[in-house]
């Protein structure tokens, strides 16, 4: 059978997690909480499930949560959305993002995506039939590079994908980076999914610069979150996306064909929950506290710190501790000090020249601690 994805193996994430269960390493690589959710949460959708709430929602979402959603997005970026016609509960962002790109793009259309990115991006766009562009991002610094990108449109380019805070680097965008995207893509018609999925994980007193901000983003964007993030529950598969009515029209024209709809009890209890927002707000300072446990846990390491405004990611530069390649030294590190990490080449195309791998911190403080101990042999 002729592969329709031939560069395509398994996930770095599922490699190195089955890797690090198999050796009883401390598993850093793979984005997820090893601790557990609030238990009203799962109260709440327990309660859904007594309450009878068990058969299919509506295509769109359940209306409740759509409209928590909708509350949500407009006490924090300003914009209110529809919940009628602009946001769908999907199964996870992952379903978000590909389910965008085949609502939009098509054999003969270029899309964007800014390197390294999140490693389904690109598979997503060669299943549409259409071209993927790689730009990269600033070596070593991680920012967005407004001449590269503004060198890589074109009459082709139906699409950017964009993604703040950003898996892997760990880097966020400011409003001034916003602004020139928006500046750039004014005179165009290309359309921008903004992967959001770490908007509640934001460092240092700094805002989340969500593309729902700013009018001319906003018009032409998909923005796609995520409650397994934001909520520690990334099993659930649960996301949403958020969108201007005649875009979101056409996203659910293939989303009614490739879920149809998402899993009825979570979104109940979901919106309940969600009726309080101090655990999204409490969410920068919760997860800030366990960067900077790690950070510090590291800082007598030979291992280079690179920064990390937002997400549940720390890179670090490998150069001075070791020769070998970055996924040469993740396979080495869980293998012989008891770490699994994730490799940056993981996302990327051809060509980088940095030896930075990533580590995931939403951890338990015992966990970290036990990680810590195991690096500080390096
Ligand atoms: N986008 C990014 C940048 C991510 O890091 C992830 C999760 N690792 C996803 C999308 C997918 O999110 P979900 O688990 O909700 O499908
Ligand atoms: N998004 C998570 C990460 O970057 C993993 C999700 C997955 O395993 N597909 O680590």
């Amino acid at each position: 059978l002729a592969s329709k994805l031939p560069a395509v193996g398994t996930t770095i994430f599922t490699v190195m997690s089955q890797l690090a269960s198999e050796l009883g390493a401390v598993n850093l690589g793979q984005g997820f909480p090893d601790f557990d959710c609030d238990p009203r949460l799962l109260d709440a959708v327990n309660e859904a499930m007594r309450d009878g709430h068990n058969q299919y929602p509506p295509m769109a979402g359940v209306p409740a949560l759509r409209e928590a959603i909708a509350a949500k997005m407009e006490a924090l970026y300003r914009r209110r959305y529809d919940p009628l016609g602009e946001i769908t509960v999907t199964a996870g962002a992952t379903q978000a993002i590909i389910t965008a790109v085949l609502a939009v793009a098509r054999a003969g259309d270029e899309v964007i995506v800014l390197d390294p990115c999140y490693d389904s991006y690109v598979p997503n766009i060669e299943l549409a039939g259409a071209t993927p562009v790689r730009v990269p991002l600033t070596p070593h610094s991680f920012r967005p590079d407004f001449d590269r990108i503004a060198a890589a449109l074109g009459p082709r380019t139906r699409a950017i994908i964009v993604n703040t805070p950003h898996n892997p680097s760990a880097t966020a965008w400011t409003r001034e980076d916003m602004l020139r995207l928006q500046e750039l893509l004014a005179p165009t018609d290309v359309l921008v999914i903004s992967d959001e999925v770490y908007e509640h994980m934001v460092f240092d007193g700094c805002e989340h610069q969500s593309a729902a901000r700013f009018d001319g983003l906003a018009a032409r964007s998909f923005i796609v979150s995520s409650f397994g993030k934001t909520y520690h529950v990334t099993g659930w598969k649960v996301g949403y996306v958020a969108a201007p009515a005649p875009l979101m029209a056409e996203f659910r024209k293939v989303h009614q064909f490739n879920v149809f709809t998402v899993n009825t009890p979570m979104q109940h209890g979901l919106a309940r929950y969600m009726a309080d927002p101090r655990p999204h707000l409490d969410l920068p300072a919760f997860y800030q506290r366990k960067r900077d446990l790690f950070r510090q846990g590291l800082a007598g390491s030979r291992l280079r710190l690179l920064p990390s405004e937002g997400s549940y990611f720390q890179c670090v530069d490998i150069s001075a501790v070791s020769e070998l390649s970055e996924s040469e030294f993740c396979l080495w590190l869980t293998r012989e000090i008891g770490v699994a990490a994730i490799p940056l080449s993981a996302f990327y195309g051809n060509g980088f020249d940095q030896r930075v791998v990533r580590f995931c911190f939403a951890k338990r403080d015992e966990t970290l601690r036990s990680a810590l101990e195991r690096l500080s042999r390096l």
